[in-house]
């Protein structure tokens, strides 16, 4: 479960193989974004092991080896010094500008859970962070942290952040994360139930204080900074102006306390197919939008991103998900409102240069990520990756399309090639 990886902390860790969940399950974005190899839903395997075997954990590919035989794991160790070697080559252009080989500037920001991967980011190269998602300072908290001390931690967090940037994700837990104090009984379908805002809306104390937390980080100390406010799974508009109220809630509490505080840009995350359908609507009430591709897949294709079994169908190459993907960022670039995605995908070679086609000129993604999107990014013309797109959206099937793109990035960079799964 996520709340064991994140107190990993620095313990030596050299893989992670669980039996249940899948690629975008938190504890694996967790173990991802601290560099450890994982592998979920190796169904057997644990069984077989034995004390002192020696275990190959292949998160590139999904495979976990017991006692490889002797080529195998050479073969695995020279794979490992290659990764090791590119990934260090790579971090070297942490202080180059992002931008695309024809010259359009692109923005690479982080997904942090702390403050520590806010210091990452900004040794990896991002311009600021995408996605802080809180909810880690509750799951590492023994009861509910108070205004103040959420507080506290939000400057921590904007102090640590690249360019004093963040945009600040109110707390999400329920579906694949669960905290003790808050929420409710098991559900049938957790990521379909009482999870993110409809959770938050039920706490209206609780989620005020977190609201003015964020809006009193915000407030003008001197020195440049940015901070927006993002709310998770906004369904409808109803929602989307209950959200509104609420900042205004504690705006004004703030201004009767005379409590400093900055005015944010609110945007609303785009998880939910609704939200999708319904774009054009939602961007009259938000500032800026930020595509949580992790859930939209999931919903879109109605199989559960923790369910190793249903692993086939949650694919974010899928016909299906590309076109929502395509029509959510032109409706957000007519709109002329900010766009992101700050998903798994943003950081993956093939689904990136396809986003980068569809014209998202913002990604947001594990800090460890960064210096792989900018070499990339470097490697593509608009031309090149609206053709790549243009193709794969006449293809009919996922595996298809998988196929094609994989060859293309192979030709776009070999090395790429190698960090793409
Ligand atoms: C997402 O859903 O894509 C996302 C970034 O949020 P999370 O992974 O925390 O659900
Ligand atoms: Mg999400």
């Amino acid at each position: 479960v996520p709340s064991h990886v994140f107190t990993l902390g620095d313990r030596d860790v050299a893989g992670i193989a669980t039996q249940a969940g899948g690629r975008t399950s938190h504890a694996a974005i967790l173990a991802r974004s601290r560099g450890i190899p994982a592998v979920s839903g190796v169904a057997g395997v644990p069984a077989q092991i034995k004390q002192n075997d020696l275990i190959v954990v292949d998160g590139r590919e999904g495979h976990v080896l017991v006692n490889p035989d002797y080529e195998t794991l050479a073969a695995y160790r020279k794979l490992q010094r290659e990764f090791v070697d590119l990934k260090d080559a790579l971090a070297e252009n942490r202080d180059q500008p992002a931008v695309s080989a024809d010259g359009e500037p692109v923005q690479l920001l982080a997904n942090i859970s702390c403050t520590a991967d806010a210091r990452a980011a900004a040794a990896m190269g991002a311009s600021g962070v995408g996605l802080y998602r809180t909810e880690y300072l509750f799951l590492a908290h023994p009861d509910v942290p108070d205004e103040e001390e959420q507080y506290r931690a939000y400057c921590e967090a904007i102090d640590a952040s690249p360019g004093r940037s963040i945009t600040i994700r109110t707390l999400d837990v329920g579906g694949g994360k669960q905290i003790a104090y808050i929420g409710g009984a098991r559900e049938a379908n957790p990521f379909m139930g009482w999870r993110s805002i409809r959770l938050s809306f039920e706490h209206p104390q609780f989620f005020l204080a977190q609201i003015r937390a964020v809006l009193r980080a915000a407030a003008d100390d001197g020195r440049p900074k940015q901070v927006r406010l993002m709310f998770p799974m906004v369904t409808t508009v109803e929602e989307m102006r209950k959200l509104r109220s609420f900042v205004h809630r504690a705006e004004r509490r703030l201004t009767e306390s005379r409590t400093p505080f900055g005015k944010v840009p609110v945007g609303l995350m785009l998880e939910v197919p609704a939200a999708a359908v319904s774009i054009d609507v939602l961007l009259e009430e938000a500032d800026f939008v930020s595509i949580g591709s992790n859930d939209l897949v999931q919903y879109l294709m109605a199989a559960d991103r923790d369910n190793p079994k249903v692993s086939g169908l949650c694919r974010p190459l899928s016909p299906a998900v590309l076109l929502v993907l395509r029509d959510v960022i032109a409706a957000c670039r007519r709109a002329g409102k900010p766009v992101t995605l700050c998903g798994e995908i943003a950081a993956a070679p093939k689904t990136c240069a396809l986003l980068f086609g569809m014209g998202l000129r913002c990604f947001s993604m594990s800090p460890a990520f960064v210096p792989i999107v900018k070499d990339l990014i470097g490697r593509l013309t608009r031309d090149k990756a609206e053709a790549l797109l243009r193709h794969v959206l006449k293809m009919r099937t996922v595996s298809q399309i998988a196929k094609y793109m994989d060859e293309q990035i192979r030709v776009i960079s070999p090395q790429l090639a190698l960090l793409d799964s």
